[in-house]
């Protein structure tokens, strides 16, 4: 019959959920490890995950809440293909910048098509049917598979090549329009981490390839995370350490000689071997040579700072950037690393960090092998092109707003939003007439929560040595009733009583009805992280009542059988 058919999936023994004794031998982020014993996930290769009925009921929650909040702030859900003609790519300039995180392929007719990384072009040719000011503003999303070819997949569903991604997008006449928008989503933002009992820290972000000025990235604390973040206890100051900036003391400088003076650095090839041989690191430059989109370019920091990459590209625009070879610093600047310099150099562009700025009588390589120079005196002697901010802050430098200690922490990028402006309207002629009766391209907004990604992060910040502990809001089950003995009739019956009860109240319950010993059934449970658990044995119903167990805190409670209910009720609350 229909209801027996209807029943029987919630039954443990006909419920495929594959539990695991032993984790993955790569595992190494808890949530890799859980997700796979639990029986929620299986790869099929690097990067691509299977999910089983476990991992889809947490995803299925997840996602409607994200629809919730995302309909709340006049959403509009709509779906975009994901296999894309290379052509849009090509116009926005992506095609090239996006590299070798896109998966490309041809069709059987030579035709060139990408699978979809994110969707600002797609969603911009759509925009084009706008057409008038009052049409806006226009908010739009997806909840569709991305597809990225990661160089290193790992840690299960935190790094992976294939996933769902929410990505909304605001369409707006002015910037106005647009800073409305990118709050909204940072308010809806805020609402969905927090019912899915993420504890997000909003952080100041690199707006990466997007274009556009600000973004926001939605940061979860977790020692697996792979993203270090800066922040201040005091003021609240966050940000991500692509974009972080510290207060630094000003260092004053004696006087030095009227020009550059060379001298003789045998085998001394690193900063720290001239610190030794008596030059403070803060006294000298530290010169860096990379390729940025074909052109050799240097970049200078202080002895005794360290540059971050990602800076030195959002500086320069660059779409790619890499170290120069050995070959190409002997080439172009006449030396080895270790022996570099910016002084008298022409025809090279120049990128100096902020902290240079001002400083004399410093050292660096005199690009000859084996000797430096002193007494440099950086804008007499140095032809710089752009003053930048280039320099990776470290643990325990000082807040540039309150002066207090910057603690690095590990997180992972939970959510980004973007202020894209007009680049993406102008490209593909998303343009409406204004009051005025004058076309004008559309402002963009941009705005992603990866799925998968938020179900791993929840299992990062909600688990114990016991297993998974959900939150209620996506709990694949919100009740598990464990029968001790499946052999006691009398147990089976108030199980089964239970379970229809609970399950007609709106309560999804997985009913254990395996025929297994009580600590298999306990260990289970707590694996795939059940928040309440119904313990129904012979002892407690010969007194009238069943166990109620927390998962979270342990706890449990003697119920009479007929308060069951009413109990997990006020719990689940
Ligand atoms: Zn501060």
């Amino acid at each position: 019959m229909f209801w027996q058919l209807r029943w029987q999936d919630m039954r443990w023994t006909s419920f495929f959920s594959p539990t695991l004794r032993d984790a993955p031998a790569d595992a190494e982020a808890p949530s890799h490890k859980l997700l796979v014993r639990g029986g929620f996930i299986r790869q099929l290769h690097s990067g691509h995950y299977t999910l089983l009925p476990l991992a889809f009921k947490v995803r299925k929650k997840i996602i409607q809440i994200v629809e919730q909040e995302m309909d709340m702030i006049g959403g509009q859900e709509m779906q975009m293909p994901t296999l894309q003609p290379s052509s849009i790519w090509k116009e926005s300039g992506r095609w090239d910048s996006m590299g070798d995180i896109m998966f490309r392929l041809e069709d059987r007719h030579g035709g060139e098509a990408a699978l979809g990384v994110t969707a600002e072009e797609i969603f911009a040719t759509v925009a084009n049917e706008i057409s008038s000011y009052k049409q806006l503003p226009q908010m739009w999303y997806q909840i569709h598979t991305k597809f990225r070819d990661e160089p290193r997949p790992k840690s299960g569903l935190l790094r992976v090549r294939e996933f769902t991604m929410k990505d909304a997008y605001s369409f707006d006449l002015d910037e106005e329009g647009l800073d409305t928008a990118f709050d909204l989503q940072h308010q809806a933002y805020l609402r969905i981490f927090s019912r899915l009992d993420l504890d997000v820290i909003p952080v100041e972000a690199s707006s990466g390839n997007m274009g556009g000025s600000d973004s926001i990235e939605f940061m979860v604390q977790a020692p697996s995370g792979e993203d270090d973040v800066m922040l201040c206890s005091s003021c609240g100051y966050a940000a991500n350490i692509e974009k972080a900036v510290s207060r630094l003391d000003d260092i004053a400088d004696s006087d030095g000689p009227a020009e550059p003076e060379k001298f003789a650095t045998p085998g001394i090839r690193t900063i720290a071997a001239l610190e030794e041989a008596g030059h403070d690191g803060k006294r000298q430059i530290k010169t860096m040579v990379y390729v940025i989109d074909g052109q050799v370019t240097l970049a200078l920091v202080r002895g005794d700072h360290f540059i971050n990459e990602q800076k030195l590209a959002d500086a320069t625009q660059a779409n790619h950037i890499r170290p120069a070879r050995r070959e190409e610093t002997v080439e172009y600047l006449g030396a080895e690393p270790g022996s570099l310099g910016a002084v008298n150099v022409e025809n090279i562009p120049i990128f100096a960090d902020f902290a240079l700025q001002n400083r004399s009588n410093m050292i660096t390589g005199a690009n000859e092998n084996d000797f430096h120079l002193s007494g440099v005196d950086i804008s007499r002697d140095i032809t710089v092109t752009g003053w930048v901010d280039l320099r990776e802050v470290q643990d325990g430098e000082l807040c540039a707003n309150c002066g207090s200690v910057l603690s690095k922490v590990s997180t992972i990028e939970s959510g980004h939003i973007f202020k894209l402006g007009t680049k993406y309207a102008e490209t593909f002629g998303a343009k409406v007439l204004d009051a005025d009766g004058k076309a004008t391209p559309v402002v963009m907004g941009s705005y992603g929560i990866g799925i998968e990604r938020a179900m791993a992060t929840i299992v990062e910040t909600h688990h114990d040595d016991n297993g998974i502990v959900w939150p209620m809001s996506v709990a694949p089950f919100h009740v598990v009733i464990t029968v001790i003995q499946m052999k006691d009739d009398k147990s089976v019956e108030v199980a089964e009583n239970l379970y229809n009860e609970l399950t007609d109240g709106g309560i999804e319950v997985l009913l254990d009805d395996r025929d297994a010993r009580a600590g298999v059934k306990f260990a289970d449970a707590e694996l795939i992280g059940i928040p309440l658990r119904v313990t129904v044995g012979p002892k407690g119903i010969a007194d009238g009542v069943v166990e109620i167990v927390d998962r979270q805190s342990g706890d449990m409670e003697s119920v009479e059988i007929n308060k069951v209910i009413s109990n997990l009720k006020e719990r689940m609350k």
